[in-house]
């Protein structure tokens, strides 16, 4: 394992981000008898290895969604669960993006001057061709008793049908994956539609929650930012919005964006949305 290559960032006792180049975190949770791992990044590196360091805590991984960046790793962990909504997600991904990801990160990567992005015993060829060995179904409302402190999943349609949060009791903190943070992107054919969203995140407003710790964010952002999110939904004006570009698929979808009040270093709330999810 590359030295150094995952760096934690401890949010709370026991609760670490993990960042991984290419700009992704997963989120481990450490309770007296088990731990839980929130996603599994790109899995370009040993990130099962890296979380041993960590915890030598029975584990159980959920995933927030089934894009790549957040479920690469899946192949190096017995079973992970997943709301099976987003099955139909995580193959399309596995099936036609793996390719892409790599070719993008080689480009800008290169351009940019930076060093891969990946360890350097990184098998391009092996990480193409690794498969989830077990995919265990989620139930929205399911807890994850870890001793001493309790996760409890929320299904939230809106960035893909089969998104989901997780509400640590112990802390107040949620982690929101995609679906709640600065950006939210609610353009792709899987993705819910964005009343259905907004439905959703009315109610996980309702939830104690004191902090949310999103996938490709280093920060706890405060409870402010989905009033953020939702006044910025409330101003999507498809005639006016620029059109926007997937710097990956070449798939078209509208923007929008507005002043984000809730974190002092980012500039602006957005909006990635498609056409077809208004109503
Ligand atoms: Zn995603």
């Amino acid at each position: 394992m590359q030295e150094n290559y995952y760096k934690p960032i401890k949010l709370a006792e026991n609760i670490f981000h993990i960042y991984e180049p290419g700009n992704v975190y997963t989120t481990l949770i450490i309770g007296e008898e088990k731990a839980l791992l929130i996603d599994t990044g790109y899995g370009f590196g040993d990130l099962a290895g890296f979380v041993r360091t960590l915890t030598d805590k029975p584990l159980e991984v959920v995933l927030t969604h089934g894009h790549t960046d957040h479920c690469g790793g899946n192949s190096q962990f017995p079973m992970v669960y997943m709301n099976m909504m987003d099955v139909p997600t995580y193959l399309w991904y596995e099936a036609t993006q793996k390719t892409l990801i790599v070719e993008k990160f080689k480009r800008d990567r290169a351009a940019a001057g930076l060093p891969d992005v990946w360890p350097e015993d990184f098998d391009q060829e092996k990480w193409s061709a690794q498969h989830t060995r077990h995919f265990e179904p989620l139930k929205n409302g399911q807890i994850f008793d870890l001793g001493g402190r309790k996760e409890e999943i929320f299904f939230m349609p809106g960035h893909t049908v089969g998104s989901i949060v997780v509400f640590d009791h112990e802390t107040g903190l949620l982690f929101s994956g995609d679906n709640i943070s600065d950006s939210l992107w609610i353009m792709f054919d899987t993705s819910a539609r964005l009343s259905e969203y907004v439905e959703h995140l009315m109610d996980i407003k309702l939830l104690p929650i004191l902090g949310i710790v999103a996938a490709h964010r280093g920060i706890i952002f405060p409870i402010s930012i989905m009033s953020d999110l939702l006044r910025t939904i409330s101003c999507i004006n498809p005639e006016t919005d620029r059109t926007f570009t997937h710097p990956r698929t070449g798939q078209k979808a509208l923007k929008h964006r507005e002043e984000c009040r809730a974190v002092e270093d980012i500039k602006y709330i957005y909006v990635v949305y498609d056409k077809d999810k208004i109503e």
